[in-house]
């Protein structure tokens, strides 16, 4: 049987502080930790802290709008803390063709190393 998309991910444990994560940036909206296999010699998760329904872009609403921006607002200031000022690269994946494993919206940042495009 498939998994409800609104179910708790591994995502709520970290949030809870149920599982542990290295966080490198928290505020009341999002949390921002260092994903546990790393693709790149940056590669960092920022999630919204309540999922309210949002288990990838692809299910977001209007209300879902502030938030999305504090994500990626949030992604700017980590690139800035990891020191990615020669660049760094941000992915949302949605979906299974995306390549989307856990259904809690997260942005991922990557750097440290030279991106390709297109990205395969
Ligand atoms: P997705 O494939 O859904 O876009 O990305 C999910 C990411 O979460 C993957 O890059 C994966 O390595 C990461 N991940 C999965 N479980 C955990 C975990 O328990 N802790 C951390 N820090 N990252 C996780």
């Amino acid at each position: 049987a498939s998994t409800p998309l609104d179910s708790p991910t591994i995502f709520d444990k970290i949030v809870n502080k149920e599982i542990p994560a290295n966080v490198v940036y928290e505020d009341d909206k999002v949390l921002a930790f260092r994903d546990i296999n790393p693709q790149a010699p940056t590669h960092i998760l920022i999630i919204p802290k309540v999922k309210d329904g949002l288990s990838g872009l692809s299910k977001a609403e209007e209300r879902h709008c502030e938030v999305l921006g504090r994500l990626l607002y949030t992604a700017k200031l980590v690139a800035k803390q990891e020191g990615l000022e020669d660049g760094f690269r941000v992915v949302i994946n949605d979906g299974p063709a995306g390549c989307q494993s856990v259904y809690h919206i997260h942005v991922h940042v990557l750097g440290g190393r030279q991106m390709n495009w297109p990205p395969g």
